[in-house]
């Protein structure tokens, strides 16, 4: 029901162009499904955090443009799922238990993506919480500890244990990490949030710098609102969704087919020189000249 509302504000805000005779021009909606556009044939990938969501769509894209792909999340009964639904498809898909915060499940993670496809050449980084809300300087500890062991820690200690697995890959290899516009545009009620998703992009220029002479891409995502559980709070209240569509060009919330095409890019060789970058997905919201 309350899903229901939401979107019902966002197609009642929706931008419409009209004509002179005041016909409706233009209507930004969502995105139809996508034509498979990359060729990652013979690339295996993990993606994070991958049975729900904006990572679920990762792994679908990539999957669909031909990459053999591991899903993983907390729950073995999403994994289970997310697996069964994939391979419906025909996709190459397996899927593991990851907590990304936990450092056994993130080697079992590595070793169970080489045991099953042999090696790895792409890895999206996607997992993040933000267990609080609330102004910067009235932050717990804790809340701050858990946004970063997660968001931006967990990113950075599975890089380092994916990294000399890519390096002996030929061809395109490339991380992703999924950062937010908020990295861009602090949100004052989200603020520790906002800041681990700045110091994603810091994250996505070192590992770049680092990687570059090992043929491996670094670039981050920073989408923008978008309609899954995470962001459940903004796109299933009304008055929030409204607040968030107002300086938005689009006037219409994200849906994760609008960030799991970008990342299928920036994975694909037709972004081969693109790296320690970051693409907004966010309808219109700025994030820089
Ligand atoms: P979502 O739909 O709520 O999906 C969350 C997924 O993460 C689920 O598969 C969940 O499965 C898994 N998960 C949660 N905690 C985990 C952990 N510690 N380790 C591993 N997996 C975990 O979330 P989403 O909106 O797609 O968010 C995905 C990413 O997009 C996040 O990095 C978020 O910051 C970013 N983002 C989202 C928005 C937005 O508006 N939605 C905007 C900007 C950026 P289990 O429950 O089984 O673990």
């Amino acid at each position: 029901m309350a899903n229901r509302l939401s979107l019902a504000v966002a197609k009642n805000l929706l931008l419409k162009t009209t004509t002179n005779s005041g016909a409706a021009l233009r209507t930004f909606s969502s995105p139809a499904k996508k034509p498979i556009s990359y060729n990652l044939e013979k690339k295996v990938a993990i993606v994070t955090a991958s049975t729900d969501g904006i990572g679920l769509s990762i792994a679908q894209r990539l999957a669909q443009s031909g990459a053999s792909v591991v899903v993983s999340s907390r729950k073995q009964a999403n994994v289970d799922r997310t697996v069964a639904d994939l391979r419906k498809e025909g996709l190459s898909v397996e899927g593991i238990v990851c907590h990304v915060g936990k450092d056994a499940d993130r080697k079992a993670l590595v070793n169970f993506t080489l045991e099953k496809f042999g090696g790895i050449d792409i890895f999206v980084s996607n997992a993040a919480v933000n267990p609080g809300v609330g102004m910067i300087l009235e932050t717990e500890e804790e809340v701050w500890d858990k946004i970063f062991d997660i968001n931006v820690k967990a990113a950075m200690l599975l890089t380092k244990e994916i990294v000399p697995h890519m390096e002996k890959r030929e061809g395109t290899k490339a991380i992703v990490y999924n950062a937010s516009i908020g990295a861009y545009q602090i949100f004052p009620v989200l603020s520790t949030y906002s800041v681990s998703k700045t110091a994603l992009l810091g994250l996505t220029k070192a590992v770049a710098a680092q990687c570059a002479p090992l043929n491996i891409r670094v670039n981050a995502v920073c989408p923008g609102v978008v309609q899954t559980k995470f962001a459940s709070a903004i796109t299933t209240n009304p008055e929030a969704a409204e607040e968030a569509l107002r300086p938005m060009l689009m006037k219409r919330l994200g849906v994760p087919d609008d960030i799991g095409g970008v990342v299928t890019f920036l994975c694909s060789d037709d972004a081969s020189y693109m790296t320690g970058e970051s693409i907004v997905a966010a309808g219109g919201l700025f994030s820089r000249l």
